[in-house]
């Protein structure tokens, strides 16, 4: 097939990252007789500078113009005056709401040999597979503020069809796992939950009756997703809740460095990107570990290109090389041999042949 992907490099470590997604997807395309083309565009820092804006009018159209966009990070100190007036994220903001992505997808899957970089005990983190859904563009973050000298206050407002769609993508995608979705709301204080929940089991009970349904309330959801993870398939939350529990859930893993994120709307076209940083104390170094963007890319070929076969090869060939024993440095124990970016990318194309 033929796709156009716009890359977004950003800053610090991102441009290094997306080196590496672009090689890997380089060699699917080689391997599967696929021709991937590539626009390049600034975002971000690196965008501020050259154009005084975080996301650019020919950034925006490069994205809208493409099948999938992968991006690396944004910011990093020269941009972290508070008080500027265009700052690094404003540009992630603007991006997802031009590209109209109300779905963030983080999965988390803990492969035995890297057990050890989880601050959990190995043994609770046997099984761990799970994809956290997070609705992106809606609920407290974007309500009406207010702000006196003495109180302040944040609307949480969420409609049916907000929620409708969300437990749409997240219920396909449980259909296509293990076939079990846990909504985490908080049903016994909020409205919003309240509709959250009833919105939920109709649309479970009417549309996906194959898929067994579980209801948590945030605080347990918290704990449970320490103490019994392997438990959970698919969770789907709204956006707060869901800000809170993807960070969680990203220490089951360890280091940030190992995971991939995709954010889906209505059509095809989705973003993609590792859930870290720029990273700036390591970056231009080649230190940064690119396990992360090298999953965001297999997420892109199965969500937005529909290449199941190419996506699971990235899989099988990143877990491998890992298993082998393959180690960034944040990830190397003291007195192992720590791969560079470059190094470990090479591999995983390797494993790739
Ligand atoms: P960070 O994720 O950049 O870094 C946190 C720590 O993890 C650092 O020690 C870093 O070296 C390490 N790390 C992160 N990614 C790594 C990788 N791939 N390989 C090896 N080590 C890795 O978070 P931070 O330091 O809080 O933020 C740095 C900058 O990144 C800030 O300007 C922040 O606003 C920005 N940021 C951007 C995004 C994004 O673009 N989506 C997300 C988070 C933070």
């Amino acid at each position: 097939m033929e796709a156009l992907i716009t890359l977004l490099p950003g800053d610090g470590i991102g441009p290094e990252v997306v080196a590496s997604g672009r090689a890997v997807l380089d060699r699917i395309a080689e391997r599967h007789g696929h021709q991937f083309s590539y626009r390049e565009a600034l975002a971000g820092g690196a965008a501020i500078d050259e154009t005084g804006s975080p996301l650019p009018d020919e950034t925006i159209d490069a994205c809208l113009e493409a099948d999938a966009v992968l991006l690396g990070a944004v910011g990093g100190p020269k941009w972290s005056d508070p008080n500027a007036p265009v700052r690094p994220e404003q540009g992630l903001l603007k991006l997802r709401e031009v590209l109209g992505v109300y779905a963030n997808l983080r999965p988390v899957r803990v492969l035995p040999e890297l057990a050890g970089a989880s601050p959990l005990k190995a043994e609770r983190l046997r099984g761990v597979d799970l994809v956290v859904v997070r609705e992106l563009t809606g609920g407290i973050y974007f309500g009406e503020k207010t702000r006196t000298a003495t109180s302040a206050s944040d609307l949480c407002t969420y409609t049916v069809a907000e929620i409708e769609r969300i437990v749409r993508v997240a219920a396909r995608l449980a259909a296509s796992r293990r076939g079990r979705l846990c909504s985490v709301d908080k049903a016994n204080v909020l409205e919003t939950s309240r509709l959250w929940r009833d919105t939920t089991n109709r649309v479970m009970a009417s549309e996906f009756p194959e898929v067994r349904l579980e209801t948590l309330l945030v605080d347990a959801a918290a704990m449970h997703l320490l103490s019994r993870p392997a438990d959970f398939d698919v969770i789907v939350t709204e956006n707060m809740f869901g800000d809170i529990l993807t960070d969680e859930a990203s220490m089951l893993a360890g280091s940030l460095g190992l995971l991939p994120s995709a954010s889906l709307g209505d059509s095809k076209r989705g973003l993609y990107e590792p859930i870290h940083g720029s990273a700036p104390d390591i970056a231009g170094k080649g230190l940064a570990n690119p396990a992360a963007t090298i999953a965001s890319t297999a997420m892109l070929l199965r969500h937005s290109l529909e290449l199941d076969v190419e996506a699971s090869a990235v899989e099988v060939a990143l877990a491998g090389v890992l298993r082998a024993g393959a180690r960034t440095a944040d990830l190397a124990a003291a007195g192992e041999e720590a791969l560079s970016t470059g190094a470990f990318t090479a591999a995983v194309i390797d494993a790739l042949s």
